[in-house]
């Protein structure tokens, strides 16, 4: 136990807190070892179900057990049966996240008196109370509102007001602030006695952003360590003898800065705060994640002494706080704790995955009526396309499948772009094809037809569960952001006669293509980076001609790349996509953008734009292998002469290209 939470006991106290504290560690869980004038209570939370009730990825349209609150609720009950006092409560994010999220926003509807699934599912688990995540604020207040209201628990936000005060304090917050729950605990001997359980509520001010047309102009968000020290002096007053943080929050820095997105550690400072749920990140607490994070004990599950846990995401765990409670005078004192997340299934040795639990049927059965409908909704259309959508020519061409992701991407950042210091800036997209044959074989391929989009099909042009990430890079990064890409491909002699194009160690993965400026590929030349992105040919230039708008790039133009948090993140090792130039890291996964770019446009047309060709080498042709069924698009492929070569190896088909 650190300084800042032991100077709050007394020496007697104290050495109680010890004495108890190793016995509470080696005899788990700890119920029975109360002492008459203890009590042992077990707070639990969920975290970032994003609307996964059932253990199903309807993406892939398939069961995938290491999700669903479902499971979750397994061990939730496994607690209840054997600890004598417990409580449940919700971190946020439940709302939205998965096609069931979508189906009910976008198809079914919340009208007056509807119940959302999640919520029905958090009734029948008997939640104490949850606070409101960023994500809950996506489909719009009318929505919000309308799904917490068939909560039989209470939803406490302190940080979000309708109308702002001098003080949080004085603020009229869209939720209640906080609220004072009365409960009974037994003790040790079996007596019970009342206690007040403070719950507060608090999601990253952020959401002022990234979902301003729903809320500019209808609420404001206060810092959340702010907004603590203004509301818990009020709930001691109000007679709170323990108070929990319900921080959709993650675990970062230990300094404050004013509204900062991941409070949870200066939060767990704050002084009558004696347990802090959090999560936000999708990561878990505690865990080795955390073990060189300031003012956090990450074996212990600590932030500034205090109790704090994260149970991951999507209801892969469950986040767990024991509290020995002692008898101090007319209230209860805080004299140990311990906290742990447990996990719905485990990833063994060969990458195959274990259930941990079953399902907790009374969660399934209370909205299997909406899984179905959800299964339905993910299967049938939700959008036209007026082009194919297909990565048969990715590597050799524009292609719709890389087309239709950067649109998307663009879309979305150019309404995260607004308002801040980086609107007008021109706006690229970088996206790569996922699906691209190669080990995954001959069949591995993005094929959509012209005509209606289901939701698998957004599975399956973007795999990845990634999220939407900015980066501001100058010309020069751009150029070798592509020079990187471009080492997709073997160097080609001039003159050769049917050289092998592709580089078979090089992931399709990595091969970006940017929209929104226009260049060609020398294959004449050697490639710059070596396949694991080492510099190699310092003077190697294989991109020619790169213009924006016309005019040549040049090394100290300024631009905004739409990519994901892999590789702005360094993922792949590119220039100017190390981490440090990241400027936006959006809550949303590329995969919900393309989603609702797609709903929201109705029909679209992502035929490619032709922006990259491979630079003319006259007299020579290269040979490169794709699905046998790109014969059926070949004749459509722009940029490029293209034909038939014949059969190539392992069921592939051979293709040849006049360079
Ligand atoms: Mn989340
Ligand atoms: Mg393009």
């Amino acid at each position: 136990m650190s300084q800042s939470f032991d100077a709050r006991l007394t020496r007697r106290q104290f050495l109680a807190s010890t004495t108890a504290g190793a016995a509470l560690i080696a005899l788990h869980p700890y119920s029975a070892h109360a002492a008459a004038n203890q009590a042992h209570l077990r707070i639990m939370e969920t975290t970032d179900i994003h609307v996964h009730v059932h253990p199903y990825d309807y993406y892939a349209d398939k069961p995938r057990d290491t999700v669903g609150l479902s499971r979750t609720a397994s061990i939730i009950e496994g607690i209840r049966a054997e600890a004598t006092n417990t409580m449940l409560l919700d971190n946020g994010d439940f709302l939205q996240g998965n096609p069931m999220g979508d189906y009910i926003a976008y198809e079914r509807g919340m009208k007056e008196g509807d119940m959302h699934p999640v919520v029905t599912a958090m009734n029948t688990l008997g939640f104490d109370a949850a606070t409101i995540g960023n994500h809950e604020f996506n489909y719009g207040l009318d929505f919000l509102m309308k799904s917490m209201a068939g909560a039989d628990f209470p939803v406490v936000l302190a940080n979000i007001a309708k109308s702002q005060g001098a003080t949080a304090r004085e603020d009229e917050t869209l939720f209640k602030p906080y609220v004072i729950l009365d409960r009974m605990l037994t003790d040790g001997a079996g007596e019970t006695h009342p206690i007040k359980v403070g719950v507060i509520g608090f999601t990253p001010p952020q959401v002022m952003n990234w979902d301003r047309k729903h809320l500019d102009g209808n609420v404001t968000a206060r810092d959340i360590v702010e907004t603590a020290k203004s509301y818990v002096p009020e709930m001691l007053e109000q007679g709170a003898e323990i108070i929990v943080a319900l921080s959709h929050s993650g675990i970062g820095s230990a300094d404050h800065t004013d509204g900062m997105e991941n409070a949870s550690v200066p939060l767990a400072g704050v002084e009558g705060i004696d347990a802090v749920m959090t999560g936000h990140s999708h990561l878990v607490f505690p865990s080795p994640t955390y073990a060189d994070f300031a003012a956090v004990d990450a074996d212990k599950g600590t932030i500034h002494g205090k109790p704090a846990v994260m149970g991951g995401f999507w209801g892969s765990h469950m986040g767990l706080i024991d509290l020995l409670l002692e008898r101090d005078g007319n209230t209860w004192r805080v004299v140990n704790t311990m906290s742990e997340a447990r996990p719905i299934s485990k990833r063994n040795e060969d990458r195959s995955i274990t259930a941990l639990v079953d399902d907790y049927q009374p969660v399934i059965d209370a909205t299997q009526k909406e899984h179905e409908g959800t299964l339905a909704y993910v299967r049938r259309a939700v959008g036209q396309t007026s082009a194919p959508l297909h990565s048969y020519f990715a590597l050799v061409a524009d292609d719709p499948s890389v087309q239709i992701v950067s649109i998307a991407q663009k879309w979305y950042i150019e309404q995260m772009m607004q308002g801040t210091e980086y609107e007008g800036l021109p706006i690229l997209s970088a996206a790569a094809p996922f699906k691209a044959g190669g080990r995954g074989g001959p069949e591995y391929y993005t094929d959509v037809a012209t005509g209606a989009v289901a939701i698998k099909n957004v599975a399956d042009l973007y795999l990845y569960p990634n999220t939407v990430r900015a980066v501001k890079v100058t010309g020069a990064q751009v150029k070798d952001w592509l020079e990187r890409s471009a080492g997709m491909f073997n160097q080609v002699d001039p003159g050769a006669t049917d050289a092998p194009l592709l580089n078979p160690s090089f992931p399709s993965y990595n091969f970006d293509v940017i929209d929104g400026v226009t260049y060609q590929i020398d294959l004449s030349q050697p490639s710059k980076f070596g396949p694991k992105g080492a510099l190699e040919n310092p003077d190697a230039n294989r991109i020619v001609n790169l213009m924006f708008n016309g005019e040549p790039v040049t090394a100290d133009m300024e631009f905004v790349i739409a990519t994901n948090n892999y590789r702005a993140s360094g993922g792949g090792d590119f220039p100017g996509a190390k981490g440090d130039t990241v400027i936006f890291e959006a809550p949303d996964t590329n995969r919900d953008v393309i989603v609702r770019y797609i709903v929201e446009q109705g029909t679209i047309n992502p035929s490619a734009d032709a922006n990259w060709s491979f630079k003319p080498m006259e007299g020579t042709t290269v040979l490169f292998e794709t699905g046998p069924k790109a014969r059926d698009y070949a004749d459509d492929v722009k940029g490029v002469t293209i034909e038939d070569a014949g059969e190539g190896a392992d069921g592939f088909a051979l293709f040849r290209i006049q360079l």
